[in-house]
């Protein structure tokens, strides 16, 4: 007795504590079975009915009557309550639990107090025996039907049986007497059934409730990306299959914006990942209100987002990427701080660009991939073009990855001549790639391609070593340059990378110099200019490519310490025709001569344009003129004869004599 009071108490207060869906649940439980409850109130009728018509006391009669009318309403309330709220809400919930409690005791009442009445009120054993199997069998079969609210169940069994056990406690006979005495008993024990059926009931009800959390959970984490709250890239292309389904039955077409933020890294990198957090988060809900009602937004990772609109008019996708434009360069107020970003958009549209998701998107990410390379801060609409460039792009990367593996590629040196003394100073170390089928492959080709797939990495890991070992050979005062693409100039194990070279050809720092063109400069990339000065200390020299072909900025000459500037082939091809370009020459020559640096001339093809850059006291000069990329074998002979004594001859038999007397 004292266990079932603990466990009452103990059940009073987990229920308290059941989490809300998990009540609605139980309570839902009551209202399964209307049929059960049809049966329960018909039995009550007509058992009550019967003894009423029989035995003729107004009592029981009336009493026959309540039965009948609440269970009817019962069944009433039941099947309207079931039939309209299938207990979602939770205070629809209580209040139906409430209705449903005072109706189940109601009618509990009204079956002991009739199988009372008529224990009290007659003689018949018959009623007696109609009444009490009705009360005693409908108090242990409720106790099944509604353990999910024990408190309901356990009270109409209480309120049941209690009436039937005090009439037979009343009677004169004392096997009645043992009858009540067993009805009570029996009370104990089903309630105690009661209690342990809820405890499985709750326990089964609860772990199915804490599936659906993490099933919905799970879900909502495979469909949308934490950060922003958007749809993501799997989400999105189920979206767009569907909705792709859906245009070819009206006139009607759907744009795919792909977008990219430009140089999001660098915010990440110099203002820190939560900041570039916050930037992508305003981002995603400026994408947000302008395709609100229009159509959708996913981010696909990154720094990329998805948008995806329906529309009808000619040029619709165009305005929208647009406006996407333009609310994208709106600075954001970032922790106070103005940051502004822009944006490069690849744009398809469906039926025309494509008719399946796939397509579509790989259709927008390609003409994103030229905005990109149109100089960013733009938008490019899908052209077929785009596609024979883009396989005929994987099929080179995929042939450079070969080469790459098969060692295809070859070093190749062009000599660098000191115009004081007539001496080769330094070789630049050029890569070549000798393909089986498509020939000899340019640099200016192959090495964007390596950038934009990473696999300039593993070639600028393995040019450097070729470069380091080969110099190593090389006579003392003979340097080489190793050109630096910009992307190389972001990562920091470049340094470790040049050390490794360094250390395994036993070359020394002073004799590697690192090509760097202007664009890498004028990033303001807080990662190159620790490199830049990394390399400084290291030892190693510095030069400037390509100088005049990018904005040619003067101050980072100041920043920095080149040792070197190499004026570009254009001017030097322009030397005779051009005054501007001679006057550029001329103005670098001086600025050179101020810092200290060398200064030398690229493409020098002519006797004439050696003879210019000669008397402009440019200090070196590289070209065909002087000597061609050349492979390391014949570099380093003609390298060792130098370092014999003997003159370097250039491409050209007249090359000698017209050094010879430009020194004179
Ligand atoms: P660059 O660094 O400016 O290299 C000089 C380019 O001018 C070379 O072209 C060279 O062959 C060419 N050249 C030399 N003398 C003359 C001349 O008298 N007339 C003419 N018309 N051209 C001359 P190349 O070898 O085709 O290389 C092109 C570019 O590819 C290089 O320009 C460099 O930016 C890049 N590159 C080459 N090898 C590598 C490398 O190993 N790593 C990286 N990152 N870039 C490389
Ligand atoms: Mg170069
Ligand atoms: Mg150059």
């Amino acid at each position: 007795m004292t266990s079932i009071v603990a466990k009452l108490r103990e059940i009073g207060k987990t229920d308290r504590r059941v989490a809300d869906e998990v009540r609605r649940s139980l309570v839902e439980t009551l209202f399964v079975s209307s049929t059960s409850l049809g049966m329960g109130a018909i039995a009550g009728s007509a058992c009550s009915t019967a003894i009423a018509l029989s035995s003729h006391d107004p009592w029981i009669a009336s009493i026959a009557i309540a039965i009948g009318m609440t269970g009817a309403l019962r069944v009433g309330h039941a099947v309207f309550y079931h039939k309209r709220s299938r207990g979602d809400d939770s205070t629809e919930s209580a209040r139906s639990e409430t209705v449903y409690e005072i109706g189940a005791w109601v009618y509990a009442l009204l079956l002991g107090m009739m199988t009372f009445l008529t224990l009290v009120r007659s003689d018949n054993a018959l009623y007696h025996m109609l009444a009490g199997v009705l009360t005693i069998g409908y108090a242990a079969g409720i106790c099944g039907r509604n353990a999910g609210r024990p408190v309901i169940a356990i009270g109409q069994l209480a309120l049941a049986a209690a009436p039937v056990a005090l009439g037979l406690f009343l009677s004169a006979e004392p096997l009645r007497w043992v009858l009540g005495g067993v009805t009570c008993v029996f009370v104990i024990g089903m309630v105690d059934i009661t209690l342990q059926t809820y405890s499985a009931v709750l326990k089964a009800m609860s772990a199915t409730q804490e599936q659906k959390r993490l099933t919905a959970r799970f879900e909502r984490l495979a469909r949308y990306d934490s950060m922003t709250g958007l749809e993501n890239r799997a989400a999105f292309q189920e979206r767009l299959q569907n909705e792709l389904e859906t245009i070819g039955e009206q006139d009607e077409q759907l744009a795919v914006l792909w977008l990219d933020l430009d140089k999001f890294k660098e915010i990440n990198d110099s203002l820190g990942h939560p900041t570039g957090d916050r930037v992508l988060c305003t981002v995603a809900r400026q994408l947000s209100s302008i395709v609100d009602g229009r159509g959708s937004v996913a981010r696909f990772g990154g720094d990329e987002f998805v948008l995806l609109c329906r529309g009808g008019r000619e040029g619709f996708a165009e305005d929208m990427a647009r406006e996407v434009m333009r609310a994208v360069i709106v600075p954001m107020d970032i922790d106070g701080a103005a940051i502004q970003v822009t944006g490069s958009i690849g744009v398809a549209v469906a039926p025309r660009d494509g008719a399946d998701s796939d397509t579509i998107l790989q259709h927008a990410d390609m003409a994103l991939y030229h905005a990109k390379s149109n100089g960013r801060n733009d938008f490019c609409p899908f052209l077929p073009a785009m596609e024979e460039e883009f396989l005929e792009l994987r099929k080179l990367e995929a042939a450079l990855r070969v080469a790459v593996e098969r060692e295809e590629l070859e070093v190749y040196y062009q000599p660098i001549l000191d115009l004081r003394t007539g001496k080769i100073r330094s070789c630049e170390a050029l890569l070549r790639w000798h393909h089986p089928e498509l020939g000899m492959v340019s640099p200016a080709r192959f090495i964007p391609l390596a950038e934009s797939t990473g696999l300039i990495t593993p070639i600028s890991h393995w040019v450097l070593s070729q470069a380091c070992t080969a110099a190593a050979k090389w006579p003392d005062d003979v340097g080489v340059a190793v050109n630096m693409s910009p992307a190389l100039l972001k990562d920091l194990h470049l340094s470790h990378m040049i050390l490794s070279a360094l250390y395994t050809s036993g070359l020394q720092a002073r004799r590697l110099e690192l090509e760097i063109t202007e664009s890498v400069l004028l990033e303001e990339n807080a990662q190159s200019n620790t490199l830049i000065r990394e390399f400084q200390k290291i030892g190693l020299k510095l030069s400037i490519d390509d100088f005049g072909t990018g904005y040619s900025s003067l101050t980072y000459l100041k920043k920095y310490r080149f040792d070197k500037i190499k004026i570009d082939t254009s001017f030097i091809a322009d030397v005779t025709r051009s005054r501007e370009a001679r006057a550029i020459i001329h103005a670098l020559v001086g600025l050179a001569a101020e810092l200290d640096m060398d200064i030398v001339a690229e493409g020098i093809e002519t006797e004439t344009q050696l003879g210019y850059v000669t008397g402009a006291r440019c200090t070196m000069a590289q070209g065909f003129f002087v000597g061609r990329p050349m492979p390391e074998a014949i570099i380093r002979r003609r390298l060792e004869a130098q370092g014999r004594g003997e003159e370097w001859t250039g491409e050209d038999q007249s090359f000698r004599p017209a050094l010879r007397r430009l020194q004179a």
